[in-house]
């Protein structure tokens, strides 16, 4: 009989434990979100693929067609194309692409760039269903963002 009681006792305590547990859960402020309909920004150090930085003055890109990036990447996933236009000074920009299937995110194109004109995005969705879905055309994308 005394065992009964014991067992009893100790259920109860480990079952109050285990509430103070839940209401403490219940009523800690809420740590996540519901993804995919909500979304939380990610960390300034994230390095998704790179990506041409749009200029705030001239709504464009800042690329100056050195292909300082392509010569410094050792993977080879930069084509970068320009050609001289009459009346413009220095060479426009016709091709940027990255095939991110290649790329180990060193860093090196985005430090060998003077004029600051690529940089990590933060893409983290990046799910694709082929090698194509990983080949980006990054002059494309930076007419299209906002
Ligand atoms: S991060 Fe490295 S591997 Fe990726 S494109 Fe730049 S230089 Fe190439
Ligand atoms: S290093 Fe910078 S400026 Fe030069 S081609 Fe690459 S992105 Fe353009």
């Amino acid at each position: 009989m005394s065992g009964y009681f014991s067992e009893l006792i100790t259920g109860s305590k480990s079952l109050v434990a285990g509430l103070s547990v839940t209401l403490k859960a219940i009523f800690s402020p809420v740590v996540t979100v519901q993804y995919p309909r909500e979304k939380i920004g990610v960390t300034p150090a994230m390095r998704g693929h790179i990506d041409l930085v749009k200029d705030e003055k001239s709504g464009t890109h800042r690329c100056i067609v050195c292909l300082s990036c392509m010569k410094a990447c050792p993977c080879q996933c930069i084509v970068v194309e320009g050609e001289k236009r009459e009346g413009v000074k220095g060479k426009v920009l016709t091709l940027f692409t990255l095939d991110f299937t290649k790329c180990s995110l060193c860093g090196l194109c985005v430090e060998s760039c003077r004029p600051n004109a690529i940089d990590f995005s933060d893409e983290y969705e990046l799910a694709g269903f082929s090698r194509e879905d990983f080949y980006y055309d990054l002059l494309q994308r930076v007419k299209e963002r906002p």
